[in-house]
């Protein structure tokens, strides 16, 4: 008799990945299917979201979630943890008032000390005391004329180089320098593949797309579900479907039906003269979906930076953000999105969205008008349950007994919905031979930095990337 599995994993996105490395600590076994030649691929991902900073208008209460689970990440993670902080600024021309931020940092920066008391690793965002700094026009003026600072290790160091650069008259003040750090995908793509391949409990099948899953629950076997790809078929007990924007699909196969929202995005990889100092990542908040959208410029190794700007001609499309109808499981995008999302992008198209992203930057930036393209755009579609665009935390369902459907909007989320996860086969008593965790991060701690280095390297080239979008702007021992 073929082996059954204890859990099935659809899709090796960041979600898939974790949830098959978390079930490694519980002793449970799994196969995990990725269409790709390599694991996370799918929609990228350069923002740890340590606060929610980028978003005034989400509650308090997603703040805390999102930088709670940036930090449980960043510990799975820590190689993929770019250490530089981030400038938040409004420009004088937006409705938002900076008070929208600056209110809650104090909430937060107690929301982090707590978290630091109940476990001391979970200080990865620095002194809570730094935590975040606050600028006004008068610190401005003064750091502005301060020597520039190639590698900076303060707040006004970071701030003194950024400043230098930026047209900020067109800001309000305060502006803010808070610990958001960059989160580098090839990065935790390479640790978390590596590991996978290392670990006997999940056997990993790459190159494999799923193609149909029978349901055998109720049929008196010792298995509940079958997966089909084109050319075997594999029995779980318990079946994960981390399959991305594509969630749907497999719901469809299962006659079932969920309210969704699915959205194409991109950012564009550029190159910018040498500047003297490192900087921050540079935001400038807007109102999503104007022609004057948030701007975001992320630095990279060697002078790449990526940018995205949330209007339609940048980071957003026309028909970019679609629902399902009722009865429906999968939303469809139009053929030019769809174009893109299975062969990529017309030269042209990566050209004038690029040159338009870096016009965009130059807006604040106005030396950044030398910039170049530097390579193709990162891209991809993100799920959005329900009915909510404005949604940032993600979430798991469970829709019928032994299958759970993975519902992440950010990165960030991935830990915790592994432990919803397996939460849910616990109290199914879907196991046998559940134990309970019995190690921290064995398996992804015993991957080497020199490993992730040489095979995010290879990732980065592998899928048509500058080989310096590998590595970190702050590199660690
Ligand atoms: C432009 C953009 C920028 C973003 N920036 C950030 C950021 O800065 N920070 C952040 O936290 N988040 C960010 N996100 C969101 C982040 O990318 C997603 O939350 C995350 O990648 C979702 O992971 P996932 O595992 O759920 O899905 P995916 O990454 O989509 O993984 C699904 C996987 O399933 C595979 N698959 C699908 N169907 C099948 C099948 N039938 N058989 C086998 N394999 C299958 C796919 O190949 C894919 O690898 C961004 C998203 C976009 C679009």
């Amino acid at each position: 008799m073929s082996k059954i599995y204890n859990v099935g994993i659809i899709g090796g996105g960041v979600s898939g990945v974790v949830t098959a490395l978390e079930m490694v600590k519980y002793g449970i076994d799994s196969i995990l299917f990725e269409q790709e030649e390599s694991v996370v691929n799918g929609p990228p991902f350069c923002h740890l979201h340590a606060g929610g900073n980028l978003y005034p208008d989400i509650s308090d209460e997603q703040c805390r979630v999102l930088m709670k689970q940036s930090i449980d990440m960043a510990r799975l993670f820590p190689q993929s943890i770019d250490e530089r902080p981030t400038f938040i600024s409004v420009p004088k021309s937006e409705n938002y008032e900076v008070n929208q931020i600056t209110d809650r940092l104090e909430m937060l920066v107690a929301y982090y000390k707590e978290l630091i008391a109940e476990d001391a690793l979970n200080e990865i965002l620095g002194d809570p005391s730094s935590y975040y700094k606050t600028y006004n026009k008068a610190d401005l003026i003064t750091l502005e004329n301060n020597p520039t600072v190639k590698h900076p290790n303060t707040a006004d160091e970071w701030m003194t180089n950024a400043i230098q650069l930026i047209d900020y008259k067109k800001l309000k003040t305060p502006i803010i320098l808070v610990q958001e750090y960059g989160w580098n995908l090839f990065r935790l793509a390479a640790q978390a593949q590596l590991a996978l391949q290392r670990t006997e409990k999940c056997q990993l099948k790459l190159n494999t797309s799923v193609t149909t899953i029978k349901d055998v629950r109720y049929q008196n076997l010792e298995h509940n579900w079958e997966i089909h790809t084109n050319s075997d078929v594999y029995k779980v007990n318990y079946l994960v479907n981390s399959s991305g924007y594509k969630t749907g699909v497999i719901d469809a196969s299962l006659d079932i039906t969920a309210e969704r929202l699915i959205e194409f995005k991109a950012a564009y990889v550029s190159k910018w003269q040498p500047i003297l100092g490192l900087i921050p990542e540079l935001i400038f908040h807007g109102m999503r979906g104007t022609p004057h959208g948030m701007m975001q410029l992320t630095p990279y190794c060697d002078n790449y930076y990526q940018i995205h700007g949330m209007t339609e001609g940048i980071t957003l499309f026309k028909n970019g953000l679609i629902q399902s109808k009722s009865n429906e499981s999968q939303p469809e995008f139009e053929a030019a999105i769809n174009k893109k999302l299975n062969s990529g992008w017309e030269p042209g198209d990566i050209e004038t969205r690029t040159e338009s992203a870096i016009d965009y930057v130059t807006k604040f930036v106005p030396s950044f008008k030398s910039a170049t393209v530097g390579g193709p755009p990162f891209y991809g579609a993100q799920q959005i349950h329900g009915d909510d665009p404005s949604l940032r935390v993600g979430e798991v369902s469970f829709p019928s007994a032994s299958y759970a459907r993975s519902e992440i909007i950010k990165a960030s989320s991935a830990l915790t919905v592994a432990n919803q996860i397996i939460n849910n086969i616990q109290e199914a008593h879907n196991m046998p031979s559940i134990l309970e965790k019995i190690n921290q991060n064995v398996v992804l701690d015993s991957i080497s930095k020199n490993e992730i280095d040489k095979l995010a390297s290879a990732l980065a080239i592998q899928r048509g990337y500058p080989e310096a979008l590998s590595r970190l702007v702050i590199e660690k021992a």
